[in-house]
C-alpha cells in the first residue's frame, strides 16, 4: 500500500502510475489525482498544448494521416462541412487546385467544353433572352453576344494567370 502525496488516501500499488525516474518506481500521486493534475495543467497552458499537439502531428505524420483516415470514414457530414468551410476560407487555394486538376485531366476538359457546346442550345439562349419564343434572328444575336463575353471571360481569366505565374 502507498499513500498518494496529494490525496492522501492509502491506495494500492497499482494505482499509482510507473515512473521509472522515482526511486519508488511509482508516481507519488495516485492516477485518479494525476489525471486531474494533468487535465488542470491542459487547461491552464492551452498554448502549450496546442504546441505539444502540432510537434506530435508533425512527428508522426503516419498516425496523423491513419487517425483522419478512420474519423473521416466515421463523420462524413463533418467532413463535407469542413471541407465547405476551408472552400469558403481559401479561395486562392481552390482556384490552383481547379486549374492543376483541369490540366492534369484533359478528358475532363473535353467533358467541359461539349458542355459549354451545349450551354449556348436555342433553348438555353432564349433563357439568357428571358423573352417567350424569340426569334431565331435575336436568338443568333444572342448567341454571339454571350460567346464574346465567354471569350473575354476566358482571356481575362488566362491573363490574370499568367499574371499570377
Ligand atoms: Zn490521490
Amino acid at each position: 500500500m502507498k499513500t498518494c502525496s496529494v490525496c492522501k488516501v492509502e491506495k494500492d500499488e497499482i494505482e499509482f502510475s510507473r515512473d521509472a525516474s522515482r526511486k519508488t518506481g511509482r508516481s507519488p500521486r495516485c492516477k485518479v489525482c494525476e489525471r486531474a493534475r494533468h487535465a488542470k495543467w491542459k487547461a491552464d497552458n492551452p498554448e502549450k498544448v496546442r504546441e505539444y499537439k502540432a510537434k506530435w502531428q508533425a512527428d508522426n505524420p503516419e498516425k496523423v494521416r491513419e487517425y483522419t483516415a478512420k474519423w473521416s470514414v466515421a463523420h462524413p457530414e463533418k467532413v463535407r462541412e469542413c471541407q465547405t468551410r476551408w472552400k469558403a476560407n481559401n479561395p486562392e487555394k481552390v482556384r490552383a487546385y481547379e486549374i492543376k486538376r483541369r490540366a492534369d485531366n484533359p478528358e475532363a476538359k473535353r467533358i467541359r467544353q461539349a458542355r459549354w457546346r451545349e450551354g449556348l442550345s436555342d433553348r438555353c439562349v432564349a433563357e439568357y433572352l428571358g423573352l417567350p419564343n424569340p426569334p431565331p434572328e435575336l436568338i443568333e444575336l444572342k448567341r454571339e453576344q454571350l460567346k464574346m463575353l465567354r471569350a473575354s471571360r476566358q482571356l481575362r481569366q488566362a491573363i490574370k494567370e499568367k499574371q499570377n505565374e
